[in-house]
């Protein structure tokens, strides 16, 4: 049974919901549904646990936060496994990347916390003016299915370090690893009330949370429905919304075609897809089209698609049968709009799938080119292993493509002419640009976006604007 964590304490609820393996269908866990009330005691914890956590000298906090990344990379294969078996990505990548990453987090955000200033603001000999960047509060931390531990250590961490408390929910679909990081935070020595986690649904736990007003801070990563849905009704409150994306992929006839190729293939593919930054919507010069296209097909048409858990797959099971029927839903609708498709399609391959996994939500790396910039599968959000291939002419095309959408989370170019770079970085409309570049992560920079993509940054500095409140003194001298 996987439990809340609750004021330091694992509590039962009444209720139950079960989380399945997608690639299996099998029972991993039952876990406990959160009530109204525990979520209101989740809350009161750490609103009880505040000012002492608050309060603690910076060194003895950021020590307590560098050992949950110590216990994080001790557990790495632990913590990659049941990711892996509760979310069907590709343990290569879990095993690899997300979860030795998810370590880092701590780290980092520990040794930030130690380096915290602020403004001074001297008015001649009159006055000084100085700020303070003090701890928000209560924060709650929302987080989505795809990579649930990566998400969740990521608000964790520098909520935890720059002396806020947590109630976090984790996605319904995949609450394994936050558990596994509740385990980790006692044995760190977290004081209890600081770290509280409620399982449950969204608009039952999710809605309890949002809505009580002793909750100082939302930082939300899921779908844009949803964090316009939270900002409407949770009242006065921070927020930092990380939400849904459909990012442009720029690639000019100048580029380093075999590298340009290798990320888009990647942008797209790994984690099944089920990425907010995917390259989803990629724009290819009209003089190299044909053969990128061409080349795209036959290596999306070569990707290992099948058992999550063998190192050699790339692919793995989508989460759910209902994100299968999404993803594969808009692939039928691809077809009808009139792309070509040259790769994959709606089908599961379950000839090429074990018996075991036969009723897992796999769907092949899929390829349409002949895409126009109105069609749904270029406009809209899939969250699967799609990728459409748009021609363009020039770059005032692509630019105006680029950013004919609804979503500016990230944005890719490729090309070896600096002028066209800082021209186009200024001009596209996304909270991050990658140039000649896979989507590589700086804890230092700010992470995020803009229009349905979301509101707020976070990671260095930037997270302070959610977890951090500014307060200015002055002084008349
Ligand atoms: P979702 O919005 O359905 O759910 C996200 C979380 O919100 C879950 O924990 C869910 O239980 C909770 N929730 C749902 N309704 C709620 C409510 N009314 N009140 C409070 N909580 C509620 O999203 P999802 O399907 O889990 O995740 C996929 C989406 O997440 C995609 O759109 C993807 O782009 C986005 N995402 C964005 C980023 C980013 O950094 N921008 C990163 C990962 C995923």
């Amino acid at each position: 049974m996987i439990k809340n964590l609750i004021n330091g304490k694992w509590v039962e609820s009444k209720e139950t919901f079960q989380t399945f393996n997608p690639a299996t269908g099998e029972v991993l866990a039952e876990v406990a549904h959160a009530s109204d009330e525990q979520v209101a005691e989740a809350v009161q914890a750490a609103k009880d646990a505040f000012p002492a956590w608050a309060a603690m000298p910076v060194a003895k906090r950021s020590k307590i936060i560098e050992k949950l990344g110590d216990l994080i990379a001790e557990n790495v294969e632990e913590i990659a496994r049941l990711e892996t078996a509760d979310t069907g990505l590709p343990l290569y990548q879990t095993l690899n990347a997300l979860v030795p990453r998810s370590s880092n987090n701590f780290y980092f955000f520990a040794d930030k916390a130690k380096q915290m200033n602020g403004h001074t603001y001297p008015v001649d000999d009159q006055m000084l003016n100085y700020t303070l960047y003090q701890p928000t509060g209560v924060c709650a931390l929302i987080s989505p299915w795809n990579v649930p531990f990566m998400t969740g250590t990521w608000k964790t961490a520098p909520a935890l370090a720059l002396g806020n408390t947590v109630v976090m929910k984790q996605s319904e679909l995949s609450p394994l690893t936050t558990d596994f990081l509740g385990r980790l935070s006692i044995e760190a020595g977290v004081p209890p009330g600081v770290f509280n986690i409620v399982h449950g649904f969204g608009a039952t736990t999710g809605n309890a949370i949002i809505t009580n007003d002793d909750v100082d801070a939302i930082s939300f990563t899921g779908g844009t429905s949803t964090g316009k849905h939270i900002i409407a009704n949770a009242g006065l409150k921070k927020f930092s919304m990380e939400l849904g994306g459909k990012s442009p992929v720029m690639i000019f006839e100048d580029c380093d075609y075999e590298r340009a190729m290798d990320a888009a293939v990647f942008g797209i593919f790994s984690i099944n897809g089920e990425r907010c930054t995917a390259g989803s919507r990629i724009f290819v010069q009209k003089g190299i089209y044909d053969k990128f296209a061409t080349e795209f097909a036959e290596r999306a048409s070569k990707i290992r698609v099948g058992d999550p858990t063998d190192l050699n797959t790339q692919v793995g099971s989508l989460i759910s049968q209902q994100h299968f029927d999404k993803v594969t839903g808009y692939i039928r609708i691809g077809m009808e709009e009139g792309a070509t498709l040259i790769a994959g399609g709606p089908d599961k391959p379950v000839d090429e799938l074990p018996d075991h996994l036969k009723g897992g939500h796999f769907v092949r790396p899929t390829v349409f080119r002949d895409v126009t910039n109105d069609m749904r599968i270029a406009r809209e959000e899939i969250f699967g292993p799609v990728a459409v291939l748009i021609p363009f002419e020039d770059e005032a095309d692509v630019v105006a493509m680029a950013n004919d959408n609804e979503y500016g989370l990230a944005s890719y170019l490729w090309t070896q002419d600096v002028g066209k770079v800082h021209r186009i970085a200024q001009k596209v409309d996304a909270g991050m640009m990658f140039v000649n570049s896979q989507n590589v992560r700086d804890l230092r920079t700010p992470f995020g976006g803009k229009k349905a993509s979301g509101t707020g940054r976070e990671g260095g500095d930037y997270s302070f604007e959610v977890f951090c409140e500014p307060k200015n003194v002055c002084i008349s001298m």
